[in-house]
């Protein structure tokens, strides 16, 4: 905790700290929807597609830590009971249904669109309240946005006949 740090926020603290997690809920969902995608997907193009989901599952783990740390920091509590992950989530989770590899990206765009929603809007929220939580979100926003070309990319690439 940082009672300077905290004092600088011109934004209702606590409405902060539950915004960021609401995102941190969404991030350890999103770890866990790469993390286990990478291990049941199938497909001729599983290879390079296992690579870029355990890529991006250990990005949203930094972003939860990212989350996390700004938490402490403004003398809040992340999330201590998983349970809470599906109270606080805006994204949700999409339980892989099918394994095929078209389907597994799919989830996960979907998961990347709804994430750039929410970092977007947060921004907007606290734009010139907060610079520094500011800093962190952008930081994030940037690289949901690569994770959903990343994603759109190989998608298109397999499905060129
Ligand atoms: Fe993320
Ligand atoms: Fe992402
Ligand atoms: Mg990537």
């Amino acid at each position: 905790m940082g009672t300077q740090a905290q004092k600088i926020v011109k934004y209702d603290l606590e409405k902060l700290i539950n915004e960021l997690n609401k995102a941190l809920a969404d991030e350890w969902l999103a770890t866990y929807q790469y993390w286990v995608g990478a291990k049941v997907v199938r497909g001729p193009f599983s290879s390079i597609i296992v690579k870029e989901l355990e890529e991006h599952s250990k990005e949203e783990y930094e972003h939860a830590e990212m989350l996390t740390e700004r938490i402490i920091q403004l003398g809040g509590t992340p999330i201590l009971d998983p349970q809470d992950w599906y109270k606080f989530t805006t994204c949700g989770y999409i339980k892989p249904k099918n394994f095929n590899q078209i389907e597994i990206l799919k989830d996960n765009i979907k998961g990347e669109r709804c994430a750039i929603g929410v970092y977007n809007n947060l921004l907007e929220e606290i734009k010139g309240k907060d610079h520094t939580t500011f800093h962190i979100l952008r930081k994030i926003l940037k690289e949901e946005i690569e994770h959903e070309e990343d994603l759109q990319t190989i998608l298109e690439n397999i499905q060129i006949k």
